[in-house]
């Protein structure tokens, strides 16, 4: 049985953001993460030598601390301001552009920004927590690890920065199950097409209305930092509600569905290289603004861009204000 004094369960954005404010003021913590590399649903996925940003596909910066973040980065050329157009395509099929915004994309693909917030951080990869105990004023976690061994973390403190809808499968307080279960988040399918040549086509990015062209509500083709072998890779997400009907469905046919719907728009006949990704907890939370969860008499905090608007500005800003919230409240 290890101990520890805080443990933050998952390292995207938010736990990230979280355990680095914690760490720069002196606080002893461990991170538990269950896949091999950090950032959740800020990731890429290498396709040969090709990376795809499946999940988020760029970020926007509207608040002063995360814009501060931003231009580090910028500096350091981890990010870089998002140079496509992006359009909507109407109902109507005319083409209009979405309202200016300083976007950013991670260089050379959206993995660039957890990497650059993980550094030096003590992170548990591989590690899931399977479940959760409070007893004795101590928080029990099991936890599992990829060689089948299962081992016991005490720790005095428990931040969860999972999605809402993950968190309800664990012991957490009654308050938090109360809040947590209105959050529905929603799935998406997401698809990799490379292209051995150019498309011909001014478009670079189109966020779509998924109710009239069905199953589509997103497509861009990914900027060229990469130094693979392919001529050109685009990224297509399905709507939630598609995505929810067809969770089961074959991955070879998810491709071909999106693939088909995407050559409507985009004037296309054949793709050299394909793949895809459901993400069952995608989106969601977005009407909601409340930042964090934290219930002092168990000691535990819950973030996550759930809990903040959605998106990778809101999971760091909620990871940064459930830090802080252990700091002024928690911490004795
Ligand atoms: C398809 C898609 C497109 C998106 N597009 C954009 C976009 O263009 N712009 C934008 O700003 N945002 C976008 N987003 C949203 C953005 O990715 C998220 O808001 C942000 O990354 C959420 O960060 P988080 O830390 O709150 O959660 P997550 O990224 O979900 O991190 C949770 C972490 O916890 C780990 N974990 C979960 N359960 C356990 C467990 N039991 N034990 C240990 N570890 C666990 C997970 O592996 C994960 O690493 C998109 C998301 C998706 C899926």
């Amino acid at each position: 049985m290890e101990k520890a004094r805080i443990v933050i369960v998952g390292a995207g954005i938010s736990g990230l953001s979280c355990a680095r404010h914690l760490m720069n003021q002196g606080v002893n913590l461990r991170i538990l993460e269950k896949s091999s590399r950090p950032g959740g649903r800020c990731s890429s996925h290498k396709s040969h030598d090709d990376f795809y940003d499946h999940g988020a596909q760029y970020f926007t910066a509207r608040t002063p601390l995360f814009k501060k973040l931003t231009e580090i980065l910028k500096i350091n050329n981890q990010v870089e301001e998002l140079t496509h157009a992006i359009k909507q395509l109407s109902d109507d099929g005319s083409l209009h552009d979405l309202p200016d915004a300083h976007r950013y994309v991670g260089i050379p693909n959206m993995e660039a920004v957890p990497n650059a917030l993980s550094v030096n951080l003590p992170i548990d990869y591989s590690t899931k927590v399977e479940a959760i105990k409070y007893a004795k004023k101590v928080w029990k976690i099991n936890i599992s690890r990829p060689n089948g061994r299962h081992d016991i973390i005490i720790a005095d403190t428990l931040i969860f920065a999972i999605p809402a809808d993950q968190m309800l499968r664990f012991d957490v307080p009654d308050c938090f199950k109360e809040t947590l279960q209105h959050f529905k988040m929603d799935p998406c399918w997401a698809v990799m097409l490379g292209f051995k040549t150019a498309l011909e086509t001014s478009v670079s990015a189109l966020r779509l209305n998924e109710s009239e062209y069905q199953p589509l509500s997103w497509v861009m083709k990914k900027p060229d930092y990469s130094s693979g072998s392919i001529g050109e890779r685009w990224v297509i997400h399905a709507g939630p509600r598609w995505s929810r009907s067809n969770l089961e469905m074959d991955s070879k046919q998810v491709i071909s569905i999106l693939f088909d719907k995407f050559s409507d728009i985009i004037d296309t006949k054949n793709f050299c290289s394909s793949g895809s990704k459901l993400w069952r907890y995608a989106s969601g939370g977005r009407s909601h603004q409340f930042r964090y969860l934290a219930d002092l008499s168990q000691s535990i905090i819950a973030c996550g861009d759930w809990a903040n608007g959605g998106r990778i500005e809101g999971a760091w800003t909620s990871g940064i204000a459930a830090a802080e919230h252990f700091l002024t409240e928690f911490k004795c």
